[in-house]
């Protein structure tokens, strides 16, 4: 690029940056994506260092944030806030570190302190004697709005501190994620504009001129600066700093970690990438900090960001792409659900072709149809999920369909539910093909080798029609497939014989029944001892488990009350199928009425507690209540561990669990 393309190119860029700039810190709702924004950032960069006497005084590159609200009174910081540089890759990472070291070169690898980079909005709090006076958005960094009343409504920000100090604390006000997809749902229900992302939510809720309102809304805080206003240093170190941050009463985010060098870092950026999605919070990158106050204080600042830290920003969670086609897909229990068919696009390390779009109800509200551009996200589901499209793009709405996409068969939608469903459950082969698929998958009855394309072969050849004729296939029967020769034949023939003796959870998850999955099937076989009582248990019987609704109950009962289903069970009896009674032995009722939820990572697999737990009497459960009694936290614990906090539920690790198991107090 010459000069005078590199200056055009450059105002035009400006001119980008400030319009969105606008959109994402005035109005809270951006218009392009974090990525797409930080690469106009990146591209502008480049020119500026390409062509230095193009750089402006007012370039995005060289200031903070941008213009502020009229609605808040404007304050002026006592000490500057900045920005961050950041990158994307690890060798700009290794670079950054590079430069660094390179001013203390006679010294070992540096001690650096990673913390997540939390996606929410930065304050910055004045405490005077340990009062909070003084809440503010970061704004310029010299000039920021006054939130104080505001920040007063934030339950994780201490009005009054543990010791009466001078103190300004930095943090992120965030809304965990759960929340805001809640809030969301309240504004589609009230007619009100969705917030785009969490970030934007807390921001939108913090920044209301009605500070009640802020306080109806569910914000936290996670601070990460402490500067001491007069005191001698309490601290040397930034980790200190956060380990006072947490003495005084705030909430510091638990996963820092203190390492040497940038060897480490690229480790851990490696495993957040992937882990963010556990957290209850959104996190877009790594901040990595020089631990040494006093070389931080060396090092100083740019006129945008410090230069004793950086960060590194995760690959984008959401990216635009073309809707290329609705798949219509059927389930094993006659579900029709639409799948989103895209243009195949790189997302968070990994390329995206399809998107859930749930059911039809979710395509009316996202009014959307073949054609459009949409706006997917990954977040803690492995398939992605649309969340918009782009607006002024009108291709009409997709229809829901009235017929089933395989037998043809009208469609129902029971009362109460949001799915469709196609009724012809005996009759339509994807359900068939469905249950008998499942059947064998590795979460029911586990059997090798049998899976998607085998079942629609043996089926197209009329050699199946449920999974109980699975058992009486012969290895001939297996040879009609084409490519299968006698030892694959063969093999698949004894991994089917050598299923016929499956723990009753792993039948009656296999049996495809409607609301019955692993968990709760775990909680019947726990309680009924034979196939016998689970076919004769009346809904009241049923719904005395603990953990099993009226609906699940009736949806129980009335599977075995069905003449075809009665014929098939029959069927396996005859070919030798039998369930194996409950799948754990008691040993005693140590944890009798307890009920624990595992999170993190143990020194054994989570099914080897698991079947501790159950025993010695008590029950698992994946999702944490009110009513869950313990939660047992192994190493970087998910969301689980947060909801947990935020509930009182008693937190084991697994010391105290092991303690707990043996019947001994856990402060011993
Ligand atoms: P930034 O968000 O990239 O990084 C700096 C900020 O990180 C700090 O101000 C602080 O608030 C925050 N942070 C979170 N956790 C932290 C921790 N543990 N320690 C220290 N700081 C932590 O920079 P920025 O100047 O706030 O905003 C620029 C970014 O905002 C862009 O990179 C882009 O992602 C986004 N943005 C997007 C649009 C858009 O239109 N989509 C527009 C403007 C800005």
């Amino acid at each position: 690029m010459d000069y005078t393309e590199a200056k055009l190119k450059a105002e035009e860029l400006r001119n980008q940056i400030k319009v969105n700039n606008e959109a994402y810190y005035v109005f809270d709702s951006p218009q392009i994506t974090d990525f797409e924004y930080d690469e106009l950032f990146r591209e502008l960069k480049k020119i500026e260092e390409e062509y230095p006497d193009l750089i402006t005084k007012d370039s995005p590159t060289q200031k903070v944030g941008d213009n502020i609200s009229k609605e808040f009174k404007e304050i002026r910081h006592n000490y500057r806030l900045y920005s961050l540089d950041n990158s994307n890759n690890y060798d700009d990472l290794k670079k950054w570190y590079e430069r660094v070291k390179k001013e203390y070169i006679n010294e070992p690898e540096l001690e650096l302190v990673t913390e997540l980079k939390i996606d929410g909005l930065s304050c910055a709090l004045s405490y005077e004697n340990g009062i909070l006076s003084l809440g503010a958005t970061r704004g310029n960094g010299i000039i920021g709005e006054n939130i104080t009343e505001n920040i007063k409504e934030i339950k994780s920000i201490p009005q009054k501190l543990s010791k009466p100090i001078n103190i300004e604390v930095r943090g992120e006000v965030y809304m965990p994620v759960s929340s805001f997809e809640r809030l969301n749902e309240e504004n589609i229900e009230n007619g009100i504009k969705e917030f785009a992302n969490p970030r934007n939510a807390a921001a939108g809720s913090l920044r209301q001129l009605d500070a009640k309102i802020t306080g109806r809304r569910d914000l936290h805080f996670f601070a990460y600066t402490a500067i001491l206003t007069g005191e001698n240093s309490l601290f040397k170190t930034h980790e200190q700093a956060l380990k006072l941050l947490g003495e005084l009463g705030f909430e510091v985010n638990p996963n820092y970690k203190l390492v040497k060098g940038i060897n480490d870092v690229i480790k851990l950026c490696g495993y957040w990438e992937n882990e963010r999605f556990n957290l209850n919070y959104a996190t877009d990158g790594m901040v990595i900090k020089i631990n040494d106050i006093s070389k931080q204080n060396e090092l100083g600042f740019t006129s945008r960001a410090p230069k004793w830290a950086t960060a590194f920003k995760f690959p984008p969670e959401e990216v635009w792409t073309k809707l290329n086609n609705i798949e219509l897909s059927v389930g094993k229990t006659g579900a029709v659900t639409p799948i989103a068919e895209l243009e195949p696009v790189q997302l968070a390390g990994s390329t995206v072709k399809r998107a859930s779009l749930h059911n039809f109800d979710e395509i009316q509200r996202l009014q959307i149809n073949i054609g459009n551009r949409v706006l997917i996200k990954k977040a803690a589901e492995i398939i992605p999920k649309v969340i918009r499209k782009q607006e002024n793009e009108d291709f009409g709405v997709y229809k829901t369909p009235d017929k089933c996409p395989d037998c043809h068969t009208p469609l129902v939608k029971p009362e109460g539910e949001v799915a469709l469903y196609c009724p012809n459950s005996l009759k339509c082969p994807s359900q068939i093909k469905g249950r008998i698929e499942y059947w064998a998958s590795k979460e029911a009855m586990d059997i090798d080798g049998i899976g998607s394309s085998i079942v629609e072969k043996l089926y197209e050849k009329g050699l199946i029609n449920d999974f109980a004729d699975l058992y009486k296939l012969s290895i001939d029967d297996f040879m009609t497939i084409d490519l299968i020769k006698e030892k694959s034949a063969d093999n698949l023939y004894n991994a089917v014989q050598n299923s016929k003796k499956p723990s009753m959870t792993k039948f009656l998850t296999a049996l495809s029944i409607k609301l019955i999955g692993k968990e709760t099937a775990d909680l019947i076989a726990n309680e009924f001892p034979s196939l016998n009582d689970i076919k004769n248990a009346k809904i009241e019987d049923l719904v005395k488990i603990d953990g099993i609704g009226e609906k699940a109950a009736k949806s129980i009962v009335d599977f075995f009350a069905d003449e075809n289903n009665k014929t098939i069970l029959n069927k396996l009896e005859e070919y030798g199928v039998t369930p194996q009674g409950s799948a754990f032995e008691k040993i005693s009722n140590i944890f009798e009425g307890k009920t624990f939820v595992i999170t993190g990572t143990l020194s054994q697999p989570r099914n080897i507690f698991e079947e501790k737990i159950k025993k010695l009497g008590g029950k698992t459960s994946s999702s944490v209540s009110k009513k869950t009694s313990y939660v047992l936290a192994g190493e970087n614990p998910g969301s689980k561990f947060d909801k947990a906090s935020s509930l009182g539920v008693i937190i084991l690790n697994e010391r105290d669990f092991n303690l707990l198991s043996e019947g001994k107090n856990v402060n011993e």
